[in-house]
């Protein structure tokens, strides 16, 4: 401290003094920013391993602050969770995905999907079926090309209760993944129970792979886990040649990451694919 002087001690001060009015005023300013509808949906491409082709995009919302500029879930997403405010902030995120997936359809992308993350409280609100048939219809997107993503603590706080919605959704044709595969605290049993289409495998594990080499057997094990159920898998947080060799040569189907593109907002991606021929 002495080193910095007086000046660095206020400036800490001032700074905690901030961090507080900040985590005060977060949720009204969620409140407002709902209101003002100041939350936009960016998309990030989901690659084809094999080929390189998109296959699809996962929705990730961000926070157009009018001062702060563009914020990330990360420092958002928590408190709208501890709130509930992101049961209606979800039903933007996939109402504007929903948009723009139908878009692409109809500009002739017709076998793109969409992934849209739920949350354990959305996936515990009674009327979610409800809400997803009105978006649903209000867009008029294909069911069928819409991914739902849910984490395994959603549903494991209340197992009976998510068959039952997974059942109602898959009857609509829609399908759902499993989030952040194997960093939950539940166990294996329950996906013989729940159907599932898909397995996201975590960043975590994507990066511990590279690292450890074959040492490391946990993306193998989901890898071999997916193929047994016949369902598909997604390697997320690809960043690394190496780390995309690594999973081609382990017949990982699909992945994303920044090595491919950042989540972009729906306007930059329409750019970019002009640019490319990887449409
Ligand atoms: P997630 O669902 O696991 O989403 C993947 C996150 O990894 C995204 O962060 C994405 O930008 C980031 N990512 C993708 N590729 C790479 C990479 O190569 N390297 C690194 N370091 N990161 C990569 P983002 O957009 O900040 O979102 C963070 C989390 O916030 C999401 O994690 C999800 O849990 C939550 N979230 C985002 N949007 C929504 C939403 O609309 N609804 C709900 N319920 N949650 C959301
Ligand atoms: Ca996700
Ligand atoms: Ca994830
Ligand atoms: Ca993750």
């Amino acid at each position: 401290a002495k080193k910095h002087g007086r000046g660095g001690v206020q400036r800490f001060e001032r700074v905690m003094h901030q961090a507080s009015l900040n985590r005060l005023t977060l949720e009204n300013d969620l409140q407002r920013a709902l209101e003002r509808q100041e939350f936009v949906t960016y998309y990030q491409p989901i690659v084809d391993l094999q080929t390189q082709q998109f296959a699809g995009f996962e929705a990730l919302v961000r926070w157009q602050h009018p001062e702060r500029g563009m914020v990330s879930p990360g420092e958002f997403i928590p408190c709208m969770e501890a709130t509930g405010l992101i049961v209606p902030v979800g039903m933007v995120v996939l109402q504007q995905a929903c948009e723009q997936l139908h878009r692409w359809h109809q500009q002739g992308h017709a076998h793109w999907t969409m992934s849209v993350n739920l949350s354990v409280r959305q996936f515990a609100c009674p009327t979610l079926v409800q809400d997803i048939d009105r978006i649903v219809a209000l867009t008029g997107v294909n069911p069928a090309y819409l991914k739902l993503e849910i984490t395994e603590s959603a549903i494991m706080d209340n197992a009976e209760a998510a068959i039952a919605i997974t059942q109602e959704l898959r009857s609509r044709g829609i399908q759902i993944s499993i989030d952040d595969f194997g960093t939950g605290y539940s166990s294996l049993g329950y996906l013989h129970r729940f159907p599932v289409d898909a397995l996201k495998i975590d960043r975590s594990f994507v990066v511990a792979m590279e690292v450890n080499g074959s040492d490391y057997p946990v993306v193998d094990t989901i890898l071999a886990l997916s193929h047994q159920l016949k369902i598909a898998v997604i390697a997320e947080g690809i960043e690394t040649q190496q780390q995309l060799e690594l999973l081609q040569g382990r017949d990982c189907q699909y992945g994303q990451g920044y090595l491919f593109s950042r989540p972009l907002s729906a306007a930059d991606l329409e750019t970019l694919l002009k640019a490319t021929v990887n449409s």
